[in-house]
């Protein structure tokens, strides 16, 4: 079974594919974690983000760079909605997602472009949303665990613009597949998202199962 989840920064998506894939014992890919690493590679070589062959110079860089921290920083995500923008880039990570996808047994992926470019024949795909002032507000509050003093005005600011590059691109832009379910986690904890999330899966899997 492949489950695409597809959303904007911080709706919550990132966790509910991960509970989905422990719940169902897949694999599952990060696949911002892949423009990330290439922000990342940016960044230290101090090349320009937005010139394109600069970025693409960047795709080839070594899997143990997942795992570092820094990538997860909103300075290396702002980057990788940049590079991400570039047609070479998403070439050049294609086939890394598409073979992940495709394994035997299935897969969970969460990103933009999951369920329209990457399976577009994914068994189910969620599209994980909440509104700009809920997600700026829990970004706002795990950037202030971490210590990180930021306003809130700021983070929302920088909410809107990633949205904006990321669904006003013209290369693979973050949409809604017409066949995904749309969650909206805005007003819900964690656990009911997740809860959620699995009784979509459920529904659109074993229909005969799920109570109508
Ligand atoms: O999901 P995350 O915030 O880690 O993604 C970082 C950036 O990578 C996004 O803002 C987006 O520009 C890009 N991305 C993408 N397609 C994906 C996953 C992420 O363009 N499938």
């Amino acid at each position: 079974m492949i489950i695409a989840v597809d959303g904007p920064a911080a709706s919550g998506k990132g966790t509910i594919a991960r509970a989905l894939a422990q719940h169902y014992g897949l694999p599952h890919l990060d696949t911002g974690l892949l423009y990330r690493a290439v922000a990342a590679a940016v960044l230290r070589e101090d090349l320009d983000p937005s010139r394109e062959a600069d970025a693409v110079s960047a795709c080839s860089f070594e899997d143990y760079l997942l795992d570092d921290p820094w990538l997860r920083t909103d300075e290396v995500g702002k980057v990788a909605s940049v590079v991400s923008a570039h047609p070479l880039v998403r070439a050049a990570l294609l086939n890394r997602q598409k073979k992940f996808a495709r394994q035997a047994g299935g897969a969970v992926l969460d990103g933009r472009d999951i369920g329209t470019v990457i399976a577009p024949d994914a068994d189910v795909k969620l599209f994980v949303k909440a509104t700009p002032m809920i997600r700026a507000q829990r970004r706002h509050l795990e950037l202030r665990k971490n210590g990180v003093l930021t306003s809130l005005d700021k983070v929302l600011a920088d909410i809107r613009a990633r949205d904006e590059r990321d669904s006003k691109r013209t290369e693979a832009p973050m949409l809604q597949a017409p066949d995904a379910a749309l969650l909206d986690t805005s007003f819900l904890s964690i656990d009911a998202a997740v809860q959620r999330a699995i009784a979509i899966v459920e529904s659109k899997t074993n229909p005969a199962s799920t109570p109508a």
